[in-house]
């Protein structure tokens, strides 16, 4: 596949990228878009078969806020004796936590929080903005939609904090409204149904929705149709250093020289970071999906998505098919299908939707789970490693759809030295500097 050299990596070498998931292929795209030469490598036989799979959907500037919200140490302690509990830590997962856990409380401290929460918004927004625009501009189909999400509450209390944050978020751009009971079920009919039990919805008009994994692949021929090349089954063993600097790496027992490398590889980022003695504090936070073919219900098919504030899940229409998601597991990297997640997703949808649970065939639908890799601090990297010719976009956790095109520009305008367009600053590596 590459050449067996040792010669020092030279400005006609391409750059390469590690990953092919969304944020892989977007930055791919960023590259060779703006003429430079770049080669994506990715372990699987396709774009996107891991995390960037089938997750919610949802781009949303509306939830920037990260996981390690004050108070989370003692929700998770909690939940270790609690099988349904949406945010769960289980007893095995702990040892291989212990630094992250650390830094994840350390930053859970109200100020750190809400600054994350701000920086995360303006990324998030950005990158809304910016990934409408290349579907405009290349006319990508993804199963696109704009309808906003709704975020709905049983109780005045529960949507106190959501509603504070909405309203802290205004000053920076974020659009919402505070919906009561009758325009709640006006802007979703379907949840007409379970009125009774509503009090409210919060409105985020500006949300968007599409099929992420759609999107990659979309995105990877139009990279490849401007120049990039993608190898698929290239699983990178280590990355080469050469006088100080990244020159390139060993795939197979083969060398393939760089001039720089993007690491963009999910949950592995850290393992690869960490044997060239750079920290990257990522862990998996495990989640589920479960999707079914909803061209049954014609009609009455649900419009918008609708996130059930109480159980962090959400019920997503997608063209034709319903997607119901949520849960996040501290479980380590445990691959397997936990049929409780899957029967929580599936109680969800027949909580919200009584009346359309007889009419669809959950028997075919499709559970999958996958692994966000969850910043300790909540914010992605975005920026150079103290390694000269290697720099990340990683650790995006439970936002990597929304932020993934905003991202691939934000590391391209560094790489290539032009202005960046929002503030790079939150997201490099050496934080807070
Ligand atoms: C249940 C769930 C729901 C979610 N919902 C949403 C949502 O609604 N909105 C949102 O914005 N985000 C959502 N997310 C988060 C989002 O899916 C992730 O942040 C995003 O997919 C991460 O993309 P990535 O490219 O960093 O990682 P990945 O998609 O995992 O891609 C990394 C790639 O790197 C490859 N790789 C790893 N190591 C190597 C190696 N050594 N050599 C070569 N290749 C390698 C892997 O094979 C993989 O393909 C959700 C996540 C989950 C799990």
């Amino acid at each position: 596949m590459a050449e067996r050299t040792q010669l020092p990596a030279t400005s006609s070498d391409p750059i390469v990228i590690v990953g092919g998931g969304l944020l892989g292929v977007a930055t791919l795209y960023e590259l060779v878009s703006r003429g430079e030469p770049a080669v994506l490598l990715e372990a699987n036989q396709s774009v996107a078969d891991e995390t960037s799979f089938a997750n919610g959907g949802m781009l949303t500037p509306s939830m920037p806020d990260p996981w390690n919200s004050p108070g989370v140490g003692a929700h998770l302690i909690e939940s270790l004796f609690d099988p349904k509990s949406p945010l769960k830590l289980r007893w095995k997962a702990i040892p291989g936590l212990t630094f992250w856990g650390l830094e994840f409380l350390r930053n859970s401290a109200p100020k750190r929080h809400a600054a994350t929460t701000d920086a995360n918004y303006h990324l998030a927004s950005y990158s809304t903005k910016k990934t409408d625009d290349l579907r405009r501009e290349l006319g990508l189909k993804y199963d696109f939609s704009d309808t906003g999400t709704l975020k709905v509450f049983e109780s005045e209390a529960a949507m106190d904090g959501p509603r504070a944050l909405a309203e802290r978020l205004e000053v920076h751009g974020l659009k919402f409204e505070a919906l009561d009971r009758e325009q709640t079920i006006a802007a979703e009919p379907q949840l007409g149904p379970i009125k009774d039990r509503i009090v409210g919805a919060l409105r985020y008009p500006d949300d968007h929705v599409g099929d992420a994994r759609k999107f990659t692949q979309d995105l990877s021929k139009r990279a490849m149709a401007a120049g990039g090349e993608i190898r698929f089954g290239a699983r990178v063993d280590r990355i080469l250093r050469e006088a100080g600097r990244v020159s390139g790496v060993e795939v197979g027992g083969e060398v393939l020289k760089a001039k720089s490398l993007v690491l963009a590889a999910g949950v592995s980022a850290a393992g690869l970071g960490r044997a060239l003695g750079i920290r990257l504090p990522i862990a998996p936070a495990k989640g589920y999906s479960f999707t079914i073919d909803a061209s049954a219900l014609g009609n009455e098919m649900p419009r918008v998505p609708v996130i059930d504030d109480a159980m962090h899940a959400a019920v997503v229409p997608l063209g034709q098919r319903l997607r119901f998601v949520g849960t996040a597991e501290f479980a380590g990297r445990d691959t397997n299908i936990d049929p409780v997640r899957v029967d929580n997703l599936k109680a969800l949808f027949e909580r919200m939707y009584p009346h359309l649970s007889d009419r669809v065939d959950l028997s075919t639908g499709q559970a999958w789970a996958g692994f966000r890799p969850m910043s300790a601090d909540g914010r992605p990297f975005i920026s150079q490693s103290p390694i000269e010719g290697l720099w990340l976009n990683c650790g995006h956790g439970h936002l990597g759809w929304t932020k993934a095109v905003g991202s691939a520009r934000l590391l391209a305008d560094q790489m290539l030295g032009t202005p960046t367009e929002i503030d790079a600053t939150p997201f490099r590596y050496k934080r807070g500097r």
